[in-house]
């Protein structure tokens, strides 16, 4: 069967662009590789998107825009697409379960977090090392942690923190946090939180579990090694150092810069039919208002594609 839209990727636009192309009555295909939310499931607090006030955590915002979606009718299937062909009229999909085709695409894929890049980080990952505090703090209740990075992400996950953790580090490679005003008086004024400046985690080690980190301070290249307290065995560290377009599928494909994809503001892509929404294109500010505006511009957009290009 043919869809009239495939919407690849089910967090905040994927899941707004379902909402307004199934209201508009286009037959319409949700594709998730993991699970529905994408990256503001993984928050405890979304304090900034308009009308979350109360009980305003990210798996509450993505469950009650699941539920939406489910009511107008747009069906969600999970399934990793591992090959596109834009090329034809009709759009084809190629994933891991089955082939989808479609009169027209939004990719929505979002970005994934950036990770260090040190020796260890892949091997502790799950074992101290996380991306994600809403889905590991628990693990580290009573225990000593350290939050890499200096933006948004990193302070207002080390506050979270704080409710688990012995004490809570941020480990930043400037002397000065990126984060927002507001966000890094809450944080200065955390007893439990302290500050590691100028720094920049160089190696992660541990034979099974993260027992310890080496640390290097840019400014006078000196580099320590931190060890888990003795009676801890170990320690947390979470790293919140920006994201990573999800663009990967669409290299060569789909116009893009510096792995961003490209879109005009009706959000669409240099193919006919095949339009981007979300943290995965060139934008200016990447949060959820901006996903799901972006999400409902590409649904209503494709709407008029399909009217324009296919007979009924
Ligand atoms: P971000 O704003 O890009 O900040 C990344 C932080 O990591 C920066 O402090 C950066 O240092 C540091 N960093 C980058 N690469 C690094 C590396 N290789 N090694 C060490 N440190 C590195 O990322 P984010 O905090 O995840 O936020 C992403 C977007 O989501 C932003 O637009 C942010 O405003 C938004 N967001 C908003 C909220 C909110 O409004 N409540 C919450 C979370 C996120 P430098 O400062 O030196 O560049």
């Amino acid at each position: 069967m043919v869809y009239d839209l495939v919407i690849i990727g089910a967090g905040p636009a994927g899941l707004a662009a379902g909402l307004y192309a199934s209201r508009a009555r286009l037959n319409t295909l949700i594709i998730e590789k993991e699970s529905e939310g994408g990256q503001i499931k993984t928050t405890d607090e979304v304090a900034n998107y308009p009308g979350s006030i109360r009980d305003a955590s990210g798996p509450t915002l993505i469950e009650r825009m699941v539920e939406q979606v489910d009511e107008f009718g747009a069906k969600r299937v999970l399934d990793e697409i591992l090959e596109v062909d834009f090329s034809g009229k009709i759009k084809v999909l190629k994933g891991t379960k089955e082939e989808y085709k479609a009169k027209a695409v939004v990719i929505a894929t979002g970005a994934v977090p950036r990770p260090i890049g040190c020796p260890g980080e892949k091997e502790l990952t799950g074992r101290g090392v996380s991306y994600c505090a809403t889905c590991d703090a628990a693990f580290f209740e009573d225990l000593e942690v350290y939050v890499v990075g200096g933006g948004d992400s990193a302070v207002e996950e080390a506050i979270y923190l704080t409710k688990f953790a012995r004490k809570v580090t941020i480990i930043h490679r400037r002397d000065e946090l990126r984060a927002a005003k507001s966000i890094q008086e809450k944080a200065f004024n955390n007893e439990k939180i302290e500050f590691m400046w100028d720094s920049v985690v160089t190696e992660l080690k541990g034979d099974g579990i993260l027992e310890s980190m080496v640390v290097k301070n840019v400014k006078t290249g000196e580099e320590r090694e931190i060890f888990a307290d003795e009676d801890d065995g170990t320690f947390g560290v979470f790293v919140f150092i920006g994201f990573n377009p999800a663009t990967k599928l669409f290299e060569g494909i789909i116009e893009m810069e510096n792995g961003y994809i490209k879109t005009d503001e009706d959000m669409r892509t240099n193919i006919p039919g095949v339009f981007a929404a979300g943290d995965n294109r060139v934008k200016s500010l990447r949060q959820v208002v901006t996903a799901t505006a972006d999400g409902a511009i590409a649904a209503v957009q494709a709407e008029k594609y399909i009217n324009d290009n296919f007979e009924d």
